[in-house]
């Protein structure tokens, strides 16, 4: 049987089109239009292809009612963003007291938010608990003791899930990998008994709800996840037998992966849904467990896909015998996935260039690293100065790593649909770069 395609295995956003004039087209909206309009570099979000994930994400899951999917912040973290994927009916993890104030202000249920991280601040935890977050993973020992103490002080409850490393290994790079038995976060499986120990003898106002894991990113093998589930569950029912406790949360984390070049084969979402809660189902069988609450923290395939980012070309050089290098105005500081983790994207000449002849190029960007290197060996119509350049699958883990490096204001995002386009970020201004700085009076 074909299996269902899902939105995160299109390199490009699903309203990308060539227009009558030979531009490409996203949203409805001229690309050159929105470049010359809302200058470069700009990050573009196209809304059909958000909606459309989320889409797919609650249609691959419909047959296991009690699925929540709560969107992974980290990969990208503005109030508008927020506004549709809680219009989606997502929930939202969160890892700061960034993200949780963004989601708070941005006026969404604090109930349907999922706190985590291996190092949550006092302040964080703070936060949290006086905006009403609705579960804390709790990631280690110190966490437990300081949440409990911070609760304590509140006269508050505070539900918990509690973070294990599985020991999982998934085929991704080293530094996305979280599920080994090596990694930073989490409880390892021999230190639980200890912690719900602590927690049902000496924690009072911590209440354990379940267990999470999450195993890494940009995976492509749905295949782990059924090796997650079954100890996740396997667990749960040992403690609850043990304990004689009701855990019925179970969280699997994110990790599905996307197509940032033809060489990525990310699963459908369908595929995995229907794998997840097979697994699930057999295993609630087989440990004897009530059906728990699954929750989904999916992050980069949620909104990866409907991001691109324009830029302006501006020099070149052809090294004799060497490469051609086209420099861009953007670069390390607004993408820095290719020189942190050599990560690879698709891109393409915005604007008309028909029956022009092609060339094999890299694309540097305009930060003063020789590693800020955006696209190796790509080829594309021979482009000149003031071309647009639009490079795919940038919605996630751009922005949200982005830096002010070289001291330059960080880009302005526009959404797009029906062919409308609003600002949904702004660009940082030269005041923006210097609001922070303060020059004690001895110096002035
Ligand atoms: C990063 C992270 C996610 C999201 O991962 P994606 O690969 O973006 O889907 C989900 N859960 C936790 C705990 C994470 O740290």
């Amino acid at each position: 049987m074909a299996q269902l395609q899902s939105t995160n295995q299109f390199i490009k956003p699903i309203t990308t089109k060539i227009n009558e004039r030979g531009n490409l087209e996203i949203g409805g909206c001229d690309v050159v239009d929105l470049a010359e309009k809302y200058s470069t570099p700009l990050y573009v979000i196209d809304e059909k292809t958000l909606r459309s994930i989320c889409q797919d994400y609650k249609n691959a899951f419909k047959d296991y009612e009690k699925t929540s999917i709560m969107y992974a912040s980290k990969a990208l973290c503005t109030s508008a963003i927020a506004k549709i994927l809680d219009s989606e009916g997502l929930g939202f993890d969160v890892v700061s007291g960034g993200e949780i104030y963004t989601i708070y202000k941005s006026g969404i249920d604090m109930g349907k938010v999922l706190f985590n991280g291996n190092n949550k601040s006092v302040e964080e935890l703070d936060l949290a608990l006086d905006l009403g977050v609705g579960r804390i993973s709790a990631d280690n020992f110190l966490e437990l003791a300081l949440l409990d103490e911070i609760a304590k002080s509140k006269n508050k409850t505070v539900d918990i899930l509690l973070r294990i490393t599985p020991g999982i290994e998934c085929h991704t790079h080293q530094y996305i990998q979280t599920g080994h038995l090596d990694s930073k976060f989490g409880f390892d499986l021999t230190q639980i008994d200890e912690a719900v120990d602590l927690i049902l003898t000496q924690y009072d106002n911590l209440k354990i709800c379940g267990l999470h894991a999450h195993i890494g990113s940009q995976i492509f093998e749905t295949n782990i996840f059924p090796d997650e589930i079954e100890i996740l569950v396997k667990e749960i029912s040992r403690i609850n037998k043990e304990y004689s406790l009701e855990l019925d949360e179970i969280n699997i984390g994110g990790g599905i992966g996307v197509k940032y070049t033809d060489e990525d084969e990310p699963p459908s979402v369908y595929d995995a849904g229907k794998i997840i809660i097979e697994k699930l189902k057999h295993c609630i069988e087989k440990y004897k467990i009530n059906p728990p609450r699954l929750f989904l923290e999916p992050g980069r395939s949620i909104i990866s896909t409907s991001g691109v980012t324009l830029y302006t070309i501006g020099s070149s050089k052809q090294v004799p015998k060497g490469r051609k290098y086209i420099s861009v105005d953007g670069g390390m500081a607004d993408n820095a996935r290719p020189s942190l983790y050599q990560a690879k994207y698709y891109a393409q000449i915005a604007n008309s260039k028909k029956d022009a002849e092609t060339e094999e190029v890299t694309v540097a960007g305009r930060f003063c690293e020789s590693g800020d290197i955006l696209i190796e060996n790509i080829v594309l119509p021979k482009t000149e100065e003031g071309d647009i350049l639009c490079v795919f699958n940038t919605g996630a883990y751009n922005y949200s790593m982005a830096s002010n490096y070289n001291r330059v204001g960080k880009c302005a995002m526009v959404l797009v649909n029906n062919s409308q386009s609003d600002i949904i970020v702004s660009r940082q201004t030269l005041e923006d770069l210097v609001s922070h700085d303060v020059i004690p009076d001895r110096l002035k």
